[in-house]
């Protein structure tokens, strides 16, 4: 089978890897090219184009920024691949986004997967992601193995795309959500004068704790986080979450908090950073 993969970065990057260790013949693209070039030493095949990496695909998989992105690669890309081919969509797209996708994938005889994926940047080193997938039954059944190999777990909805997007959006509506808690929480307990550490201190291994709290906290408190999951991201997640929301006529009061906490936080240069680096957006705000 031949698999194209089309976007390396941070969840791209050790998803095409392990692809390919598991024995498949893979060939990558990414937009910025010395970013897939450390592939070739995992036997990635790495190329210079869109449409040069899908010629001859059998599986096309997109893991870039947002849906814009996605249409823009597939646009060069979908000529080249075999007829028939199937599409596996694992970036975070919403649910328009997708509905976009599918038809993009219709005009090219493609059979769209929508395929995201839940765990940030260790999950998908270790190959430990959780696919959530929707789709025509028999290219789930085709693309199983694959998912096997970047995930360790996989959980399938209907046959509609559009269900596994839209579920990612609810869990990724509680990691931001969460993210944001324990953000204002820290910038609180700076704001009144106590120490924020006492306050993950005194949650730890009790009802209250989240795991989260305590993996991310320490990084939040000292503004020293490694890039998981860039914060420029997690607003645009922020919006898709917000736009399912309307269709269904929610109000998603914390999701709109949360969204204008991250656009903050963006707009004082924290964008590239990792999601955690919202706490400087509450520790200004708790300045004010
Ligand atoms: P990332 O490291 O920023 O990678 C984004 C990728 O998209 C890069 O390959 C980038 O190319 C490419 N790209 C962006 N705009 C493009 C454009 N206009 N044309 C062509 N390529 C473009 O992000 P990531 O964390 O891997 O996230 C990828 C997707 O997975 C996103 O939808 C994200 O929401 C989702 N996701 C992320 C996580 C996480 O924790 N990081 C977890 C689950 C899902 P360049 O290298 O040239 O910039």
């Amino acid at each position: 089978m031949e698999i194209t993969f089309l976007g390396t970065g941070i969840m791209g990057a050790p998803m095409a890897r392990h692809l390919a260790q598991a024995g498949y013949s893979v060939t990558a693209w990414n937009r910025t090219a010395e970013k897939a070039r450390p592939l070739v030493e995992h036997g990635v095949r790495v190329v210079e184009d869109p449409a040069a990496a899908a010629t001859g695909a059998d599986v096309v998989v997109t893991m870039l920024t947002d849906g814009e992105a996605v249409e823009d690669v597939m646009a060069e890309a979908a000529p080249a691949a075999k007829e028939g081919a199937i599409w596996w969509q694992a970036s975070t797209v919403g649910v328009s986004g997708t509905e976009a996708l599918v038809a993009l994938a219709e005009d090219h005889g493609l059979t769209l997967v929508d395929a995201p994926v839940l765990g940030t940047k260790g999950p998908a080193e270790a190959g430990e992601l959780v696919v959530l997938a929707s789709g025509p039954e028999a290219a789930i059944e085709t693309l199983t193995p694959l998912f096997g190999a970047v995930g360790s777990k996989l959980l399938t909805f209907r046959e509609v795309p559009g269900r596994a997007s839209n579920f990612k959006l609810v869990m990724n509506h509680w990691v931001l959500a969460l993210t944001n808690a324990i953000a204002e929480t820290i910038a609180f307990a700076e704001g009144v004068g106590i120490d924020p550490g006492c306050f993950l201190d005194t949650i730890a291994d009790g009802p209250l704790d989240v795991g989260y709290a305590q993996t991310k906290g320490p990084g939040m408190i000292g503004s020293d986080l490694p890039v998981a999951f860039p914060l420029k991201h997690a607003l645009k997640d922020a919006d898709l979450i917000l736009e399912a929301g309307d269709r269904h006529a929610l109000d998603l009061v914390l999701a709109q908090a949360v969204r204008e906490r991250l656009a903050a936080a963006a707009v004082e240069g924290h964008g590239d950073q990792d999601m955690g680096m919202v706490v400087a957006a509450a520790r200004a705000t708790s300045a004010r």
